[in-house]
């Protein structure tokens, strides 16, 4: 792996493959018409993953936001999902914690610019000893995801609003 590193960057390799997904084809060419803003989360398999998964679920249920498939948009380029994403204004990322897994990627992929960045750690703070999901009752993640969800939308609201503009770079983290 350390091979791969260079000038503080890592670099990957993917194996391309020529399949599609019928319906991610066409919910990626429906939301590319509709002006859809794509949303993602990093899907880290620990309780922040897992929030900020669910966050981004219900942020992408409002609109003018959908839910993106990041497996799609950073392995499967000529995918109409990876189209509507890499064609969209702006994509909402939100990271389960500080190490920004996601966000290290797509701000080389996409730039900053574009990239509207949330640390969900950094707005709920708490859980930093616990790693299985499972440890955190359902009904108590799915209640701090929500919150973090209205966090989002909120901040996301009052940006466009305060700064006529839509792809100001919002990162959130914690020390
Ligand atoms: S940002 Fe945090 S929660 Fe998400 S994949 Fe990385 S380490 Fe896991």
């Amino acid at each position: 792996m350390e091979d791969k590193i260079k000038n503080g960057k890592l670099s990957l390799e993917v194996t391309t493959t020529e399949n599609r997904c019928p319906i991610g084809e066409k919910v990626g060419s429906g939301n590319e018409t509709e002006g859809k803003i794509p949303v993602i989360s990093c899907e880290g398999g620990c309780i922040r993953g897992e929030i900020a998964r669910l966050a981004a679920n219900a942020v992408a249920k409002e609109e003018p936001y959908r839910r993106g498939c990041h497996g799609e948009f950073l392995t499967v380029p000529h995918s109409k999902i990876a189209q509507w994403m890499n064609n969209s204004e702006k994509i909402v990322l939100i990271d389960g914690c500080f190490l920004r897994c996601h966000g290290r990627i797509l701000e080389n992929m996409i730039g900053k610019e574009r990239l509207v960045q949330f640390d969900a750690l950094s707005h709920y703070k708490k859980y930093t000893d616990k790693f299985d999901i499972h440890e955190v009752p359902e009904e108590e993640r799915i209640q701090v995801a929500e919150d973090v969800a209205d966090w989002i939308l909120e901040t996301l609201s009052g940006r466009e609003i305060e700064d006529g503009h839509t792809s100001t770079f919002r990162m959130n983290t914690i020390p």
